[in-house]
């Protein structure tokens, strides 16, 4: 009999891996699916970054970079950050990395230990609770309201800091709920975290280019008081339709570079030299296919939204950001859970049940709008059809 290390137990996951699992089998068994679980852009990445994937290839780039990342990509990232936040980043704070979510696995690792508190967004990105209960650190929820839009409120905040919070995480524009913090609110918490010098901050920032209705994203590396402790991260998935390129990025404190980059070396050496071209095709090439998708998400998000609250039992708030939208689902006299596997079963549509994003979930489901809003369309009707005939 294998033993496992203790802490394993409390690694958590992320259900939306399991439900695009179900889905595609469930398509195999013929069932058509309309999937509005998996959160990720369905268009194609661009095909100007795509042929600087291809030609680093040709070019012979295919042995191992500095673990950093290579500088041309650190460079462009700097000069992106530039454009779209007015802030000056030394190349040498910026880390590339496989993905997202290296970023947080990293940061988690370094803060949390038992006997420390560690912030999180309830609901929010499964990953993080789930790294903090592995850390052996103690989680300590943020919870988003729906009647604050899913907004964090910076006195909650504030006010939940003890001696032990080693790390405070934030994720704006959120996922699940695609809330966004307003700039009124994310400065006063900036400010209100200057009187707490030994709290080290994880900005999620990964979805800041989708912002709908006019929001402006405020990114949290404007607030030089944060410099020395503000971790940001971003990256190619969502903006540049890359998820699967498996393409992040993090600005660090100088202080924390050379240990986040020994735990890149520890853990996967660097990222894959073409996925770093690619990356620089997309920050330095022309942005109208990042245009062009975020306006097509606006109009999908405003096609669901009304759509959603004409089904029976369902209650949605306009989200500001992202590509989810995330109704109360409590008038249907359901479950989160039961809610999502009938809608999958019964239904043919794939959502995340509102808790697979934490406990404050419930009541809650997660539809992703990175579909077409034929599909879309459809999927509502069907999901009205289901919810009137289950009456
Ligand atoms: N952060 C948030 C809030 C996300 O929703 C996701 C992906 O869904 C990530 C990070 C991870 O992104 P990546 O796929 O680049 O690891």
């Amino acid at each position: 009999m294998l033993k496992l290390v203790d802490n394993l137990s409390r690694l958590g996951t992320e259900s939306a891996f399991e439900i695009l699992a179900k889905a595609a089998q469930l398509q195999r068994q013929g069932r058509d699916i309309i999937n509005l679980g998996i959160g990720q852009p369905d268009f194609r990445t661009p095909e100007h970054i795509v042929e600087a994937g291809i030609k680093a290839l040709r070019d012979g780039h295919h042995g191992y970079t500095p673990a950093q990342g290579i500088l041309p990509l650190r460079e462009s990232v700097s000069a992106d950050l530039k454009r779209r936040h007015g802030v000056s980043v030394d190349p040498e704070n910026v880390v590339i990395m496989p993905g997202g979510k290296p970023t947080m696995f990293f940061a988690i690792l370094m803060f949390g230990q038992p006997g420390a508190e560690i912030m999180y967004p309830d609901p929010g990105f499964p990953i993080y609770r789930s790294m903090i209960q592995y850390t052996g650190a103690t989680p300590v929820p943020i919870v988003l309201k729906e009647a604050n839009e899913f907004a964090f409120s910076a006195e909650e905040v504030l006010a939940q800091i003890t001696p032990r919070t080693s790390l405070i995480i934030l994720n704006n524009p959120g996922n699940p709920t695609g809330g966004a913090a307003p700039e009124t609110e994310i400065r006063k918490l900036a400010e209100g975290l200057e009187k707490f010098p030994n709290v080290a901050v994880l900005s999620d920032e990964i979805y800041s280019v989708l912002l709908y209705g006019g929001r402006k994203h405020e990114s949290l590396l404007k607030y030089p008081a944060l410099a020395d402790r503000l971790i940001m991260l971003d990256g190619w998935s969502k903006t540049y339709a890359m998820t699967g390129w498996r393409l992040g990025y993090s600005v660090w404190p100088k202080s924390l570079v050379e240990t986040v980059v020994r735990l890149a070396v520890n853990c996967h050496s660097c990222v894959n030299a073409p996925t770093q071209f690619a990356g620089i095709a997309a920050l330095d090439g022309p942005q109208d296919a990042v245009h062009d998708m975020v306006r097509a998400f606006d109009e999908r998000r405003k096609a669901i939204v009304p759509l959603i609250n004409q089904l029976p039992g369902f209650r949605c708030v306009d989200p500001g950001g992202a590509f989810y939208a995330f109704p109360n689902i409590e008038g249907t006299g359901r479950s989160a859970r039961e809610l999502q596997d009938l809608m999958l079963d019964k239904a043919g549509v794939a959502t995340v049940a509102g808790t697979a994003f934490g406990v404050c979930g419930e009541g809650y489901v997660r539809f992703s709008y990175a579909n077409s809003i034929e599909n879309i369309t459809t999927a509502m009707q069907r999901i009205g059809t289901m919810l009137t005939e289950l009456k």
